[in-house]
């Protein structure tokens, strides 16, 4: 076991002003604080199923019209270019992925490109089970499945479908292809909703081959009601979770990891905590998002964004487009800025419009 030192904001000073140096016209993707980009999330929907509470409204969102999102052609240009220019790792979310026609194929595709080392997919599950064998066939490595609830009235709630049974059986399904390695179970924990499942889900890690991982709710919703109390921390739950067995750090090997992983002293079961609200990553952070409408976004939290689909249509060659995306990459924001008050301003878009 590894001591991790998390590296704060303050170890991050910029290696030049975005305007004072040109940005690098080659070479890896680098922000202006030095960070290297090479993880990309892709939304290649904003549809979804669910309605989940913390989420999306009852009633869905405008939905981008099917012209303006990204064709299969304009994802695996865009996706290809971002791989050769360093990109190592692409996960696949959305809105709901599974949603996407001939997700199965892009999968293969994307899988095929040179230089990707990483392909992986976020889903809530209720398609799982009919897809599991579809998407590994397809090449798929890794997956997540975000789960908040083991108990079916909770589930209706959050999600306001009626379907635990079907997810939990979408998992058990992928559980089939061993190819398909790690399963992730994701649950946004809330206080006052999460706290009485602590150790049913710390169970489930136990008794099934799921690494289970909590996120820290986030102010993503499109309703705009997040409050600060309704965030339950990772440290919390890891200190129940710890007090019913202990928990040993485990090292991941990843720096730019969002989640503090942990197993059962005893080895049996993992389990990460996600906190972007209590303990912000963003000093490591090597991400950067690609949203169903072809929009580049380097944070969560953007408020600026630069559409790569729009110079994808207007013909932009690949060269230029890659100064394109060096420019848009280099003015990366520091951070995010949750815990500052009123410093801090909600990006124009929820959660699943940007693709989590
Ligand atoms: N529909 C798929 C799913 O639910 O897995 C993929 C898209 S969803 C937006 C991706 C992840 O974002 C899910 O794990 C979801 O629970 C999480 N999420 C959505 N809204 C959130 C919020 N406000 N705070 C934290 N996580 C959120
Ligand atoms: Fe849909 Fe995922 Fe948002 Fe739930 S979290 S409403 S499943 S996009």
């Amino acid at each position: 076991m590894t001591a991790m030192q998390p590296i704060s904001i303050m170890d991050l000073p910029r290696i030049a002003e975005p305007g004072q140096r040109p940005t690098p016209t080659s070479g890896p993707l680098i922000d202006s604080f030095g960070r290297r980009l090479e993880d990309l999330r892709v939304s290649i929907t904003d549809r979804c199923n669910f309605r989940c509470l913390y989420c999306m409204p009852e009633e869905g969102l405008p939905w981008i019209p099917n012209s303006g999102v990204m064709s299969t052609d304009e994802i695996v240009r865009v996706v290809g270019l971002l791989v050769k220019l360093g990109i190592k790792e692409v996960r696949l979310t959305g809105g709901e992925p599974t949603l996407r026609p001939g997700l199965p194929a892009l999968i293969e595709t994307l899988g095929a490109l040179p230089g990707l080392e990483s392909l992986s997919l976020t889903t809530n599950g209720f398609l799982l089970k009919q897809m599991a064998g579809d998407l590994a066939a397809a090449g798929l490595t890794r997956i997540n499945v975000s789960l908040d609830t083991l108990v079916t009235e909770k589930f209706e709630r959050i999600t306001r479908r009626d379907a635990l049974a079907r997810v939990l059986e979408g998992l058990e399904e992928i559980e089939k292809y061993p190819a398909v390695h790690p399963i992730k179970v994701n649950a946004v924990a809330m206080r006052d909703f999460t706290e009485e499942e602590i150790i049913s889900f710390a169970e489930l890690a136990r008794r099934k081959p799921y690494a289970v991982r909590f996120i820290e709710f986030m102010p993503l919703d499109a309703e705009g009601n997040w409050t600060n109390e309704q965030v339950l921390t990772g440290e919390e739950i890891r200190q129940v979770v710890h007090a019913w067995k202990p928990l040993v750090r485990i090292d991941n090997g990843d720096p730019s990891s969002t989640s503090r992983d942990y197993m059962f002293e005893d080895g049996i079961g993992q389990m990460g905590f996600i906190n972007p609200v209590s303990e912000p990553f963003c000093s490591t952070c090597n991400r950067i998002r690609l949203t169903a409408d072809g929009q580049l976004r380097t944070c969560l939290f953007s408020l600026e964004e630069t559409s790569l689909l729009s110079s994808v249509r207007a013909g932009i060659s690949d060269a230029d487009l890659e100064q394109v995306i060096r420019g848009s990459v280099w003015r990366k924001e520091l951070k995010h800025h949750i815990n500052e008050g009123a410093y801090f301003v909600r990006p124009n878009r929820s959660m699943s419009q940007i693709g989590g």
